[in-house]
């Protein structure tokens, strides 16, 4: 007779604290086998990479000590999900499987529904349990932020006290870091994970780091410090966003007079962006396919038979010639994490000046970042590159950016040492530095680093146009509202429209 258990599945939610499934489970009395699974084929994907394995890698140490104290040790397997589960059923008799609702990208979507299949036909119970404040199957948006406030109040999950283990030994065997599974080695370096890092990293934000947050926000250089730094935890679970929004709240009530003015404005800023967060999630549960396919379909023919291979590559490894978006690229390649008005301005720089379609971009920067999310991913990338059908076109002047979040050239120089000796008032537009024959120069425009690799102003100009030529419709407004119905921020209650009108405004570079 074989011993009947239950397993728990987990995905992005590497945590035992407040977790449903995790509890739900542990509170049956069955064995609980708690079961991690790296699964190659996903980790051949467009998107992910070796940084994500490395922040993942430390999840799972945390997260095994933390199961082993309460009885269970975490089993990690290598394979395909079905044949996992099918080979455990040979050897136990499992009851049900315990997992949160994920909002990952096509492939995970598929393999969901194929352990769904699976668990139908052998009789075994699939109960899932939402995360964040990600509604399945919601039925209007405008009662999408209700529902998802109402969650953030809840009670947090407990931590189980208890999971009964399972009596015989199964295999689990944690790859390492620098398994060849896990595609191209290391470049640069990956904030570390964890549970006990997530802790921290919410304790020293909420407690001191936020008091400058909104000043340094877009401060490339100094943004990673004032920042939370708590994405790439909510991507991979090690934190839930409830703890987050509760753990707000708590530190508001401690606040003191002269505190409140210190904090009060920075951490309601944080609180709206974990709002958003479930915003920009939400919309790619609700339409899983705005990973491939432009949100608005007359985008869907912009890019057809062009050639980008060689922006693709000076933009990608940061040598485009234009110093700021370089500086940008060159740090998030190093460190797997940038700030968002500079995600923002890569984006922009490619998906107009470069004219390269924001699928390339995308998965390129999905590798890159650390906290890859594909719900912010996918939805943010087609917003700045104005693919959406109702969002205004947000095109970026990498040099006016430039002079604004890197006045002095630090962070250029930091990342660009070619650059390092230049004159302080070349920094930002290197291409017009005329070098004196006589001097020994510091450096040689188009030797040393690229001269531009287009004019952006003109670029702009005519991405611009292109994009504003097929927002011009009839057709285009009609579907731009249907998009607004399912997934626009219902924030602004009067009369929401598209914002298919381009004021002389939004025509100006940003
Ligand atoms: C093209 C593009 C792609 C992006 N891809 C991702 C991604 O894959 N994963 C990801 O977590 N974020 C993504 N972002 C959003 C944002 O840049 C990051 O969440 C933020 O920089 C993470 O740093 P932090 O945790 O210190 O943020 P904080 O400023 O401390 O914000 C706290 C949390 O709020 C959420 N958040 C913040 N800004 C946004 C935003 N604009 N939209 C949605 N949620 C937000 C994140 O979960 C973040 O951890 C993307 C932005 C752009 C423009």
């Amino acid at each position: 007779m074989l011993e009947t258990i239950n397993i728990v599945w987990f995905k992005r939610d590497l945590r035992t604290n407040d977790h449903a499934p995790l509890l739900n489970a542990s509170q049956q009395k069955l064995p609980l086998i708690p079961i991690y699974i790296v699964e190659p084929i996903y980790w051949e994907s467009d998107h992910s990479s070796r940084k994500h394995w490395h922040f993942i890698h430390d999840c799972l140490i945390d997260l095994n000590d933390e199961l082993s104290s309460l009885g269970q040790p975490l089993v990690i397997q290598v394979g395909d999900s079905v044949e996992i589960f099918s080979k455990i059923n040979e050897k136990f008799s499992i009851k049900n499987i315990y997992s949160h609702e994920e909002t990952g990208n096509i492939w995970t979507y598929n393999r969901d529904k194929r352990v769904q299949e699976w668990c139908k036909k052998n009789d075994i119970g699939l109960k899932e349990n939402p995360s964040n404040g990600v509604v399945r199957n919601l039925s209007s948006r405008d009662d999408w932020s209700k529902i998802r406030n109402k969650r953030m109040l809840e009670k947090i999950h407990p931590k189980p006290k208890f999971i009964n283990p399972i009596s015989q030994n199964i295999h689990s065997k944690l790859p390492s870091k620098d398994n060849i599974l896990f595609g191209e080695p290391l470049l640069g370096r990956v904030q570390r994970g964890g549970r006990i890092n997530a802790i921290i990293d919410l304790k020293s934000f909420l407690n001191e780091r936020s008091s400058e947050y909104l000043y340094h926000i877009s401060a490339p250089g100094k943004s990673e410090k004032y920042c939370s730094r708590l994405s790439a935890h909510l991507a991979w679970g090690t934190l839930s966003v409830r703890e987050i929004v509760q753990s707000i709240k708590k530190r508001r009530l401690q606040l003191s007079v002269d505190d409140k003015k210190k904090y009060g404005r920075n951490l309601t800023a944080f609180n709206s962006r974990l709002a958003w967060r479930c915003h920009f999630i939400q919309k790619l549960e609700t339409q899983p396919d705005i990973e491939i396919h432009c949100m608005h379909s007359a985008f869907e023919q912009l890019h057809k038979d062009d050639a980008c291979d060689e922006k693709f590559l000076a933009w990608s490894t940061g040598q485009t010639g234009y110093p700021f978006v370089d500086a940008c690229m060159r740090n998030l390649i190093s460190e797997g994490w940038i700030t968002f008005r500079m995600r923002a301005m890569l984006v922009s720089f490619a998906s107009y000046q470069l004219w390269i379609d924001w699928r390339l971009s995308g998965n390129h920067l999905a590798k890159l970042f650390t906290d890859f999310e594909p719900g912010i991913h996918f939805s943010q990338l087609q917003m700045q590159s104005g693919v959406t059908g109702i969002n205004a076109m947000r095109v970026y002047n990498p040099i006016k950016q430039s002079i604004e979040h890197d006045p002095n050239g630090e962070f250029i120089k930091k990342w660009i040492p070619e650059l390092k000796n230049i004159p302080i008032e070349f920094i930002h537009e290197p291409w017009k530095f005329q070098q004196n024959m006589l001097d020994k120069s510091p450096v040689i425009i188009g030797q040393d680093y690229p001269l531009p690799i287009v004019d952006h102003e003109l670029e702009a100009k005519n991405a611009k146009e292109k994009i504003y030529e097929v927002r011009k419709s009839k057709k285009f407004k009609h579907e731009s509202r249907i998009i607004f119905k399912n997934h626009g921020s219902r924030k602004f209650k009067s009369k929401p429209k598209p914002r298919n009108i381009i004021t002389d405004k939004q025509l100006k570079l940003f």
